[in-house]
């Protein structure tokens, strides 16, 4: 390399595969240095797991797109493998870099003392950004300087800060390197599923990577947002929430750039506006709890569920994962995230507590199968929903909470469009037993062509009696009746 050219700063992209509102990457465009832009396919972490199989489909795309966008502005995005500490450091000695640049990836930012430690040994300087939350999870305080444990005080205290940070531009240009530099392939990295196929379905549904995030974006505040407060319960109705969830777990787009498209729909903001919000902010509040107990993933908040008697009911949790329990919305449900990647919210609290109270199988089960499907899985979000739902998080619906998979369906399903498009042989049944097939007469169930136990199954278990049982064994770990 010539001494008269600076030396090269490394960009290293994790959880934030946008060029948009990216602080690291405006600062390494701002250096006026070379820039050279990394993804490190690094070794499956202990306590966040290997990367789901829906996850994997996701990121082979959403890298696919950012190779594209990065070489829009002049640069290339390397990509390798290995342990990032190792990778960093060599890749700095290959070129002759001192200073890396990388955002803050909180579900694993213990782990990044390492990383930097071990790159301060070579005298490379580290900076660290912010931007994949609206907040530092870390400086959220309450009154008493401790951290929050109940949500609505969390939101309230975010609400009077007023709005976050401006999200910053994407930068137009990059300076590349021009050193000639060694390369992975994005295909030989076999991310994408193969004999099956399972995700044939998704590339219908979603166009990963920054583009797709905004389209999502621009649809949802055209229209959606204006009923979201009424309509995002209701399973059937599509696309009345904003399906940003994948794009922000992959940090296509930052919490801040949707907060703020939320903020130029109008001076006042409506009570749909401050739904929504409150959304981001439960995505905020996982995040607060996982920075205070980082074992949120694999441990129990309250103690005392680790006393909980959880059943191994193998096959109850096959039956559950193939969307065959008999009960049509949990069927919906498991059958729409095996074909989709993703499930309605209300109806993962349904097949949760369905997993939870009705098989009383342990909820670290019903975590996994979702971090493996999900292509929005997200160790904050998905470990805090699951403890919420089982009653042993913070600020938890009480584990007496138990929903009646039957009740929810009629409710929040009433004409049952959502269970007749993932469960075809429920299709043709009159909407009074759509959601309990089981107490159809056999002339209804002939006349819509379902045999159950034969077309479709029996229920894997009667909920009032599951119910009960579920409640006395809680009562038995807590004292109380
Ligand atoms: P919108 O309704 O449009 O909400 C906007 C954004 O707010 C979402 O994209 C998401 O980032 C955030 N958000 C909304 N609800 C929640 C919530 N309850 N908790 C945290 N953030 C929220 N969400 C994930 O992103 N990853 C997960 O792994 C995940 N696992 C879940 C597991 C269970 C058992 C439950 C009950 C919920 C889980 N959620 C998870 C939360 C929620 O279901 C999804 O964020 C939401 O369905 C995504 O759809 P959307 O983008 O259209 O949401």
């Amino acid at each position: 390399m010539s001494n008269s050219k600076p030396a090269p700063v490394i960009l290293w992209f994790r959880k934030d595969l946008r060029l948009d509102d990216n602080g690291a990457l405006t600062a390494a465009a701002q250096s006026g240095r070379p820039v050279i832009c990394v993804y490190i396919r690094e070794p499956e972490s202990e306590r966040t797991g290997p990367l789901g199989g829906a996850q994997a489909w996701w990121l082979h795309h959403s890298l696919s797109a950012l190779l594209k966008s990065v070489e829009a502005i002049g640069g290339q995005l390397l990509l390798r493998s290995g342990k990032a500490a190792d990778v960093l450091r060599k890749l700095a000695e290959q070129t002759g870099s001192d200073r890396v640049l990388f955002n803050r990836h909180y579900e694993r930012d213990d782990l990044d003392a390492e990383i930097i430690a071990a790159l301060q040994e070579d005298r490379i300087e580290v900076k660290r950004f912010k931007g994949q939350l609206l907040h530092d999870p870390h400086s959220m305080r309450t009154g008493t300087g401790g951290s929050y444990r109940v949500y609505t005080p969390f939101w309230k205290a975010l609400d009077r800060d007023g709005d976050p940070r401006e999200p910053l531009d994407p930068p137009k240009k990059i300076s590349s390197s021009l050193i000639n530099l060694e390369t992975e392939v994005l295909k030989d990295w076999d991310l994408l599923p193969k004999n099956p196929n399972w995700a044939a379905e998704f590339d219908r549904i979603w166009t990963p990577g920054e583009k797709g995030a905004w389209t999502k974006l621009a649809a949802f505040t055209k229209k959606p947002i204006q009923t979201y407060k009424k309509d995002r319960d209701f399973p059937g109705l599509g696309d009345a929430t904003s399906n940003l969830s994948p794009h922000l777990a992959f940090g296509e787009i930052s919490p801040a750039r949707v907060w703020f498209a939320t903020r130029q729909l109008g001076e006042f903001a409506n009570a749909d506006i401050i739904h929504f919000r409150k959304e981001l902010v439960w995505r905020e509040f996982s995040y607060h709890l996982l920075a205070s107990f980082p074992q949120l993933p694999v441990k129990n908040w309250n103690d005392k569920f680790d006393r909980f008697p959880w059943s191994k009911n193998r096959d109850g949790f096959t039956a559950w994962t193939r969307g065959m329990t008999g009960y049509p919305i949990v069927d919906a449900g498991m059958r729409q995230l095996w074909r989709h990647g993703y499930m309605h919210n209300r109806v993962r609290m349904i097949t949760a507590s369905f997993l939870i109270k009705d098989l009383m199988i342990d909820w670290r089960q019903g975590e996994a199968w979702f971090r493996d499907t999900l292509v929005d899985a997200d160790v904050a979000s998905n470990a805090a929903n699951w403890q919420w739902v089982a009653g042993s998080g913070a600020d938890a619906a009480p584990f007496f909470r138990v929903f009646n998979p039957i009740l929810q369906g009629e409710k929040f399903d009433p004409d049952g469009s959502y269970v007749r498009e993932f469960v075809p042989e429920l299709a043709k049944l009159d909407n009074k037993y759509i959601h309990r097939p089981f107490d159809a007469p056999l002339d209804v169930l002939a006349r819509a062509g379902v045999k159950l136990g034969t077309t479709y199954p029996n229920p894997v278990v009667d909920h009032f009696t599951a119910r009960d049982h579920a409640l006395a064994a809680y009562a038995e770990v807590t004292g109380r009746s």
